[in-house]
């Protein structure tokens, strides 16, 4: 799909940041699919669900109303027409979400709120950057431009833990290190769609990298 660029990769390696500028850039609109899975779990949670019983998580996602805001100066996640999108970066989510997201039917439910999104937003001129795990290799396998990014886990954990104190939320490099380490593992190791690079996407190494630096290859890879 000419017009998608896909962004791929674990936790902290800047996706979010780039990916967001990357659509205003481009005047593409923006789609944060880690923001959903964020927003199921949350339901889960406030279900009183555990996140283990996939019945009962499965049945969850089924009846939650997830509507998305693509802006990328703006992105918006509503959960049954509640604006989430601060509580869905909080610890309690942020510790449950790599389970909710291993639930088979989420992630067939998911992906395909996530097509048909993004079928919408071709309709416009502009394109759209959609971000996640599994952009390249599930749910868009023919987008334009794949991209994967990476960074050394010591990076990753030092640029959440910035970005949490950013945010108003404590920021504990050594809990952030584990976490970021026991997510990775964890969405890796999934039996579907684990975390891992399309074979034809673009490898980006973040790790000296700064946001500016990411985004002029970006920009370079778009071009080319
Ligand atoms: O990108 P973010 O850290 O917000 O993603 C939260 C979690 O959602 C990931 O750790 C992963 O478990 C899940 N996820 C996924 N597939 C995606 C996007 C996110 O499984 N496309």
């Amino acid at each position: 799909l000419r017009g998608v660029v896909a962004l791929d990769g674990p936790s902290g390696t800047g996706k979010s940041t780039v990916s967001r500028r990357l659509a205003s850039a481009l005047g593409a609109t923006y789609l944060d699919t880690g923001a959903m899975y964020r927003a199921v779990t949350l339901a889960v949670l406030r279900a009183g669900v555990d996140p283990a019983d996939e019945a009962e998580v499965a049945r969850v996602a089924r009846e939650a109303q997830l509507t998305m805001g693509t802006d990328p100066e703006a992105p918006a996640v509503f959960l049954d027409g509640e604006d989430v999108g601060r509580e869905i970066r909080g610890p309690e989510v942020t510790g449950a979400v790599s389970a909710v997201s291993a639930v088979a039917a989420v992630r067939e439910q998911l992906v395909a709120q996530q097509r048909q999104l993004i079928e919408q937003a071709l309709l416009s001129p502009g394109g759209m950057v959609v971000e996640g795990r599994d952009i390249g290799t599930v749910v868009v396998p023919d987008a334009g431009l794949k991209v994967y990014l990476t960074a050394s886990a010591h990076a990753r954990a030092q640029r959440r833990t910035r970005q949490d104190i950013a945010e108003g939320r404590a920021g504990d490099l050594d809990r952030t290190h584990a976490d970021v380490q026991r997510r990775d593992a964890l969405d890796s190791s999934r039996p579907v769609a684990p975390l891992r690079k399309a074979a034809d996407a673009v490898e980006l190494d973040t790790t000296e990298l700064d946001v500016a630096q990411v985004l002029e290859r970006l920009h370079e890879l778009v071009d080319d």
